[in-house]
């Protein structure tokens, strides 16, 4: 049937305002961090026929899983055609000997530090574990026991034992395990697979499984529900099309598909192999002898700079719009600089890149742009019905600047049965992805009531009139007026405890040791960055 003969009003149809239909069976886009805590709290419910989670990749982790096989032929093919490629063909060696397979590579690089306290991201129910040595001191990020997940609680110190929130903390007084408290790389895929493990959810995750559709439909038997189609791609097996029919649908695949590209004159005329998207970058090695030119700065791009300085051509010049909001060390190596006006390809060397400056400054003989810009909102396979053709359309906007029509950022306001997890940006991902899906699991069980169709579709409107529509609409700290990223993951909280019967729920936030932290994470990480200058590898940092 098609989508246009659908009602709006019908028993199954989640528009109505009297609440959800019932929902036995929930599919969840990816296995990051995310799709991961959403999938725990569905199992926790107990109530539901099946949750299902799909993840193209060979395993889970999302961000987090960096494929250092995957990595070293990412880098070789770099080498040789100076093309960034998503997703990326190689051939990896399996049980049946090397095939070439299809592979959506991390944007995480060699090396790669995490921003976030490891206290601040933990899931509430699963603490990290004790590092067992100090990243300061080590010459290569640590990787810890993964099944020691128990010993985090103990984690205490002086930056816990501040009097209040106001506090300033005095970053020379700290002791190194003050301040070494940000997880590598390795730690945190550690961190997600013991999750993982403990809570037993890898025998619900599909491998290799791509969502290429997600639709909301009815059937030719008068059911109402979401219509996936899966591509999975079984090693040694041509790729098969599987349909299958879910009650609610959880997006968590993450936001890293989609790159947001500058409007600077000039930029799309450039030879293709001399500009590369952070998502492409993976090691250094790429940049050896070149002279490049970054644009951004934000954590890719300051960490590129760092980590491409000793082996590229300095000074390497970074192009930046605003003041750095995050942890960045002054380096007489990378010089910042403003807007860029237009980018050319120069007359007098063809293969090199000059740029002209918004205040006139020209710098010229760049081998390599690198956009350290961020990404964007698309999601090719999903299509909703509109509010009043009912056709099926974009949950997404032409410009990509956010998603639409959503209710606090994570719930589909008309079709309350599509949940979106970590979709939003701010600093503790893991831990309020798992307040989202405490409530989502809360919901979809029936322990909770949806708001009235009226007030979720209003949400929406509430939000630009505080922060405007544009490509930061789902930045929370920027919600000040509301109580920015404290006020939504307490308020996520809040919203689960309601329900009766108990279960995990959000982590707290009233809690004066989060408070204290968190406002001073871009301080501490640059304390650590100061602290383990030149002791990182890769002259990371
Ligand atoms: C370079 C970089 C550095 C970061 N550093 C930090 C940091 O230091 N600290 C921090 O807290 N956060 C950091 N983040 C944010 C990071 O995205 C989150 O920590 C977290 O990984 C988000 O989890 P997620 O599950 O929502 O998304 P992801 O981790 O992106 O996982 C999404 C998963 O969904 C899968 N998927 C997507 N589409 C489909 C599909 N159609 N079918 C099947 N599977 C699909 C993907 O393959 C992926 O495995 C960083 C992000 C980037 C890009």
């Amino acid at each position: 049937m098609p989508p246009s003969e659908l009602g709006t009003t019908s028993m199954q149809n989640p528009t109505d305002s009297t609440g959800l239909p019932k929902i036995k069976r929930i599919a969840i886009v990816g296995a990051g961090p995310g799709g991961l805590t959403a999938f725990k709290s569905f199992l926790e419910e107990g109530v539901f026929e099946e949750a299902r989670a799909f993840e193209r990749r060979d395993d889970i982790g999302g961000v987090w899983y960096l494929d250092p096989l995957i990595a070293k032929q990412e880098v070789d093919r770099y080498q040789e055609t100076r093309r960034g490629e998503y997703p990326f063909r190689s051939t990896k060696p399996s049980d049946d000997g090397q095939e070439e397979r299809v592979h959506w590579p991390s944007p995480a690089y060699e090396g790669m530090m995490g921003n976030i306290p490891r206290d601040l991201i933990a899931f509430s129910d699963f603490p990290w574990p004790k590092p067992t040595s100090s990243s300061l001191s080590a010459s290569e990020p640590q990787d810890i026991d993964a099944d020691t997940g128990s010993d985090g609680a103990k984690n205490r110190n002086r930056i816990q034992d501040a009097e209040n929130e106001d506090a300033e903390l005095d970053m020379e007084s700290l002791a190194d395990e003050d301040v070494d408290i940000f997880p590598t790389l390795l730690e945190t895929i550690a961190y997600i697979k013991s999750y993982a493990a403990h809570f037993n959810l890898l025998p619900h995750v599909s491998l290799n499984a791509e969502v290429v559709s997600v639709r909301y439909r009815k059937r030719d038997d008068g059911y109402v529900g979401w219509e996936v189609k899966v591509k999975t791609r079984a090693v040694g097996e041509a790729p098969t099309e599987i349909t299958s029919w879910w009650d609610a649908v959880v997006m968590a695949g993450g936001m890293c598909d989609s790159l947001a590209i500058p409007n600077i004159d000039g930029l799309e005329a450039l030879p293709e192999e001399q500009v590369v998207h952070a998502r492409h970058y993976r090691s250094p090695t790429s940049w050896t002898g070149k002279k490049i030119l970054a644009l951004g700065n934000g954590y890719s791009s300051i960490d590129i700079c760092a980590q491409s300085a000793p082996l590229a051509k300095t000074p390497i010049y970074r192009s930046i719009h605003h003041p750095c909001f995050f942890a960045c060390l002054p380096d007489e190596r990378v010089i910042d600089v403003g807007p860029i006006k237009r980018l050319y390809i120069m007359p007098s060397d063809a293969e090199k890149i000059g740029a002209e400056l918004e205040d006139g400054q020209i710098l010229e003989d760049f081998d390599v742009v690198i956009l350290g810009t961020g990404y964007r909102y698309e999601f090719p396979f999903l299509r909703i019905p509109s509010s009043d053709t009912q056709e099926d359309v974009p949950a997404t906007p032409p410009d990509r600047r956010r998603i639409l029509g959503l209710y606090k950022h994570f719930l589909h306001a008309r079709y309350p049965t599509l949940g979106l997890i970590s979709y939003e940006i701010l600093f503790t991902t893991f831990s309020v992805a798992q307040a989202q899906a405490c409530v989502l699991a809360r919901l979809y069980s029936g322990r909770l009531a949806l708001p009235s169709l009226e007030e979720r579709v209003a949400d929406e409107g509430k939000c630009i009139e505080e922060v405007g529509d544009d490509h930061l609409f789902h930045v929370i700290p920027r919600y000040m007026k509301s109580g920015g990223e404290p006020a939504y993951g307490q308020w996520l909280r809040e919203w689960a405890l309601s329900a009766p019967a108990g279960g995990s729920v959000g982590v707290q936030w009233d809690d004066k040791r989060r408070m204290v932290v968190y406002k001073n994470i871009v301080k501490l990480k640059t304390e650590q960055l100061r602290r383990s200058k030149g002791r990182r590898i890769n002259g990371a940092y």
